[in-house]
């Protein structure tokens, strides 16, 4: 019978092989089998009885697990994604199984009951309120809307569900899965980041009982991420809260799936086969034939324009529960600050410090919003040339005060700080602009009274200590909070009424043609985190471009505004969402093999289909990391369709180039990519 096991990445078998057992097993059984000299994990794909002298030839199935088989939904989801996303097929379902299954046994599977609804202490009282709240009128009509589709035969169009934070948007989800769950139907619910939102789990916990759900993410331990798994895959959970890698979960009696922050970057996987998980959630429900929930205050482009042309169906939630007022949004220009002597880069503002100041009075909170990590982003000798470059890759190593050391951000090449400049000796080295740590000194500083606290991704490394944090937050043991995009997702701070962004315009002006996009919805999402307790929250963003007609846009909180002038500037570039792409990326250690690697290749797609475009070669924004060139291709279609073909056709013969260069070259491919 053919099983599917996971093969080295690229191993150009895409087909499962051949394995003998003394009975046909059922598709979707789980095996252990031997591959090589080691034993791991395969799914039955399909189940031919060959002759004996066939079986013979064939190397054992060594064990059954004792699980029930993946159903069909599970394996024609599988089989589509790794055809789309062109995996090989084994590579991709085994992916989308937790570690650790093949040595699973009855014990290690069993779920250990919760004593008790694990509640964050973060989250305010009156966000668990588990009796639900009457709907208003807006959210009647989009649980309605969800629920019409349960009916068998009913049309199913995804639905957008779009609504500022505060909107009631969770609890349209909340009343959509206990329809579900009514029905005796799982229902799935995908988050761009468990950790950030430990509300939402709360939530569904105190709704339906914490005993209804599991979680599924990264940052579980891999036995509790077998057990969660296993007991969705039984049917014993109904719920199942997770990340992107949740959305390949098995689920017999899937009824519902939910998308919440549809437009979050993190639900595009960055490595391994690249899927898109709100993709694939889109796709899974069609599939399934249940409804699907995408919900977003700022959705992406993809969705947007589908909502436009009448393929999805969009439900408004034009106002805040109880009509809280939005917050008011200032713009701060930069140019116009006073330079105080000796700082290259503007200071803050003065008006924004006494800002904070004033609520810290007050005893409210302020967020201050700085994407960038560390000290300062590069060091820099006052007497020579010399700046802190990473000698691996084409980037600057950060500054860390806090351990001083000069971190790579790409490949972690960690060192101490030297003591003089390398080259000259010189010992007056200077930290040139600004991050997260030194915004958090310089308050300080300013504010010698104000209690500071950093969250980003430095700080919160150790487990258990974003939780710590978070929860300090939301006793009101800080005044001011400084940190990365972390600090915009969906964090209920009541206590917090300012939120300032620092330094927006470096996404403004990115080559990624996603960063507006991105940039608009993280400033709406950071403002949403103002004021949610009651009126008066400010958002005060400081930038050199007040007239760039992003920031109009968001003064007024028009996205349907901005969205429909990035879609015309999207259309007359030729990109997505009305063009398709796929990227062919390679490395090399040699600065041009990568390179004459993928132009050998767009030669080879443009032969076989030369209706596309295909763009020769280009390094990538960050040219070289860990000694490796990086270096990358596009092709671009005007339809998904003839792309899919081309790859389907292009991709053998890439691999086939692809060996020539064992051990020199690494490649992937990434269609419908995040970024060019
Ligand atoms: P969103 O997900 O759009 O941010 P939520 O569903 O979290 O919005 O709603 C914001 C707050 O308002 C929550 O505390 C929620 O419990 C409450 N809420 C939502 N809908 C209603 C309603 N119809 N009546 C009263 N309170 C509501
Ligand atoms: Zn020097
Ligand atoms: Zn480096």
């Amino acid at each position: 019978m053919q099983v599917a096991v996971s093969l080295p990445q690229h191993a150009g078998l895409d087909t499962a092989l051949d394995y003998r057992y003394g009975e046909a097993l059922s598709p979707g059984q789980l095996v252990r089998v031997p591959l090589g000299r080691r034993e791991v994990l395969g799914v039955v794909w399909a189940s031919e009885l060959l002759s004996d002298e066939e079986a013979q030839a064939l190397k054992p199935v060594q064990a059954l697990l004792p699980l029930p088989a993946l159903d069909a939904g599970w394996r024609r989801l599988v089989a589509f994604a790794a055809g789309y996303y062109q995996r090989g097929l084994g590579e991709f379902a085994l992916q989308a199984l937790p570690v650790g299954l093949h040595q699973a046994t009855p014990a290690t599977l069993q779920r250990r009951q919760r004593a008790t609804p694990q509640v964050a202490h973060s989250v305010g009282a009156a966000g668990l309120a588990s009796a639900p709240p009457m709907l208003n009128e807006a959210q009647q009509a989009a649980v309605a809307a969800v629920c019409a589709q349960f009916e068998p035969g009913a049309a199913r169009p995804p639905l957008l569900l779009w609504g500022v934070t505060g909107s009631g948007k969770t609890e349209v989800y909340l009343h959509a899965a206990a329809e579900a769950l009514a029905r005796g139907l799982q229902v799935l619910v995908l988050v761009p980041e468990i950790n950030l939102t430990p509300q939402l789990e709360a939530r569904f916990a105190a709704r339906f009982g914490a005993e209804r759900l599991v979680t599924l993410h990264s940052a579980l331990t891999p036995a509790r991420r077998l057990r969660h798994w296993s007991a969705a895959h039984r049917g014993e959970a109904q719920l199942v809260l997770g990340t992107r890698l949740a959305v390949m979960a098995s689920l017999p009696r899937l009824g519902l799936i939910v998308v919440d922050e549809e437009h979050d970057a993190s639900f595009k996987a960055q490595d391994g086969a690249r899927h898109s998980a709100r993709d694939l959630a889109v796709l899974r429900a069609a599939q399934a034939e249940v409804p699907v929930l995408l919900g977003s205050a700022t959705p992406s482009l993809e969705t947007w324009q589908h909502s436009l042309s009448g393929r999805y169906h969009r439900l408004d939630l034009p106002q805040r529960v109880n009509a809280a007022p939005l917050p008011a949004i200032r713009l701060l220009d930069t140019t116009r600050l006073p330079r105080s002597k000796g700082v290259a880069q503007p200071p803050m503002a003065q008006a924004l410090i006494d800002a904070i100041e004033q609520r810290r009075l007050r005893g409210e909170q302020s967020l201050l919003l700085l994407n960038r990590r560390g000290y300062a982003p590069v060091l820099q000798c006052g007497a020579c040339a010399w700046k802190s470059d990473c000698p691996h890759c084409s980037a600057w190593r950060v500054f860390h005060k806090s351990d001083r050391t000069l971190r790579c951000h790409h490949c972690g090449f960690t060192e101490p700080v030297p003591k003089r400049c390398p080259d000259c000796g010189n010992t007056d080295i200077l930290p040139v602009g600004r991050g997260t740590e030194r915004l958090a000194e310089q308050i300080g500083e300013w504010l010698p009274q104000a209690r500071v606290l950093r969250l980003d991704a430095d700080t919160t490394r150790a487990v258990g200590s974003l939780e710590a944090q978070l929860a300090q937050v939301h006793a009101g043991e800080v005044d001011v909070v400084v940190g990365t995009q972390m600090i915009a997702k969906g964090h209920d701070f009541r206590r917090v009424s300012l939120v300032a962004a620092l330094n927006p315009d470096t996404m403004l002006f990115s080559s990624d043609f996603r960063a507006p996009e991105r940039l608009f919805a993280l400033l709406l999402q950071a403002a949403g985190r103002a004021g949610r307790a009651g009126g008066g929250g400010e958002v005060w963003i400081q930038t050199g471009q007040p007239q760039h007609p992003l920031f109009q846009a968001l003064l007024r909180s028009d996205y349907a505004g901005f969205a429909a002038r990035q879609l015309e500037e999207r259309q007359a570039a030729g990109l997505p969402p009305f063009a398709h792409l796929a990227l062919l990326r390679a490395d090399s250690r040699e600065q041009l093999q990568a390179r004459d690697f993928l132009a050998a290749c767009a030669e080879l797609g443009q032969q076989l289909a030369p209706e596309l475009s295909w763009y020769p070669p280009v390094p990538h924004p960050v040219a070289r990391v860990a000694n490796q060139w990086r270096w990358q291709m596009l092709v671009e279609s005007p339809h998904r369709p003839p792309l899919q073909r081309a790859l389907q056709a292009w991709m053998p013969e890439v691999m086939q180039l692809a060996r020539q260069h064992r051990g020199v070259l690494r490649w992937a491919i990434d269609v419908d990519p995040s970024g060019i």
